[in-house]
């Protein structure tokens, strides 16, 4: 049987894990400090394939989708998705037009609805365009539930949680064998490095460094409140959504292009305050915010695979992350249990930074 260590806890990770055990692998999952992940704990939570740049990347968010409608039924409906769609619209009705007709030329589900439905879909918004998109498959969800169910289902058959932080990677031969553990060993047969943002603190020791846009993302949050959204709003300097427990959750950028204000609390107040223009005077009291570091591979795209100068390593690093876990969960383990190379995953080789 391979024995696989996992390196990190968040969604991905768990996910992986997840992923290999059902596949018959020996797992054990090193989760670090922040088990249920870094930046998965501060995620907006949004599953998408709002992508219009790149048809492949695109196909891939496209075929997530499904997946995550696949892990769904498999966790026997633990996972509280939710799968009420998005209405969005901009500054500039021509960019969503256009948007939508290429995405819906892809086979996307997304059209414009006139303001009047949108009002019926989303009763609460206090003032939208006369036309807005309505991309009615997309869904939401609490990312850190989802990876930490993700771990106990794991671990309920069969993996292992060896808690605390991976110090270093141990070589025999050129290949990586194993990882060092506040001073024990553990050998694997393949080691995978699930660790977002931090990737490149593992990877400098097989001497690779793979450039990652670090940028920060801040989330505000709202006291609980009655149920007003359905689904997700995105808006010119507002995304929201309202989570079970009552909160709205909302950010300004998804870009991660920066911040508009001086400090944290001033940001998170500036998204209040949007999120009352967008729902009405009172509609978001703010309760708390948080700020997550997106690990964005350089070209904007996941960085998947296995390093040929470091063999026995498998890496996995992405924005999207919460979109892409069920797939790239399900095709890695794939990939590492039966040796097969994925077609999927050929354009997002880790591979394309090192040359
Ligand atoms: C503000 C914000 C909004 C976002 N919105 C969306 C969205 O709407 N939709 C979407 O699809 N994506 C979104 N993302 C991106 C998404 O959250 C990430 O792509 C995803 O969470 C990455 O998951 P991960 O498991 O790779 O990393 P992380 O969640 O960062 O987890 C890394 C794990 O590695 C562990 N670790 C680190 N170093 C070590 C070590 N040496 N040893 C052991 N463990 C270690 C940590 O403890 C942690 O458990 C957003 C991100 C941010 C910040």
């Amino acid at each position: 049987m391979i024995r696989v260590i996992v390196i990190g806890g968040g969604i991905i990770g768990s996910s992986v894990a997840y992923h290999l055990i059902i596949g018959g692998a020996q797992v054990t999952v090193i989760p670090g400090n922040d088990p249920g992940g870094s930046a998965t704990k501060k995620s907006f939570g949004w599953i998408n394939a709002a992508e219009q740049d790149n048809r492949e990347y695109f196909e891939f968010r496209l075929a997530a989708m499904s997946d995550w409608h696949r892990l769904e039924k498999e966790l026997d409906g633990l996972i509280r998705l939710n799968w009420n769609g998005s209405l969005w619209w901009e500054s500039k009705p021509k960019i969503v037009e256009q948007t939508v007709d290429q995405l819906s030329s892809w086979g996307y589900p997304i059209q414009l609805v006139s303001r009047k439905e949108a009002r019926t879909i989303e009763p609460s918004i206090a003032y939208c365009p006369e036309y807005v998109a309505h991309a009615n498959t997309e869904g939401s969800v609490s990312p850190d539930n989802v990876a930490q169910l993700l771990l106990d289902r794991a671990v309920s058959l069969g993996a292992i949680i060896r808690p605390g932080v991976a110090d270093s990677l141990i070589f025999k031969g050129g290949r990586v064998v194993g990882v060092s553990i506040s001073g024990e060993q553990l050998s694997g047969d393949e080691i995978i490095i699930a660790t977002g943002a931090c990737a490149n603190t593992l990877l400098a020791q097989a001497n690779v460094r793979l450039p990652i846009n670090k940028r920060s993302g801040l989330l505000a949050y709202s006291y609980r409140m009655p149920t007003i959204l359905n689904g997700i709003i995105l808006a010119p300097g507002i995304h929201i959504r309202q989570l079970y427990d009552g909160r709205l959750i909302a950010g300004r950028d998804f870009s991660g292009a920066g911040f508009a204000t001086s400090s944290y609390s001033d940001e998170a107040q500036l998204i209040a305050s949007e999120a009352c223009k967008l729902l009405g005077p009172g509609h978001f009291d703010l309760a708390d915010f948080s700020i997550g570091v997106r690990p964005i591979p350089d070209d904007g795209l996941p960085a998947i695979g296995r390093i040929s100068n470091a063999p026995g390593l498998y890496v996995l690093v992405m924005h999207s992350g919460i979109t892409l876990a069920p797939i790239v969960g399900r095709l890695t383990a794939d990939e590492i249990i039966h040796g097969r190379s994925i077609d999927l995953f050929e354009m997002y080789s880790i591979e394309r930074f090192l040359k």
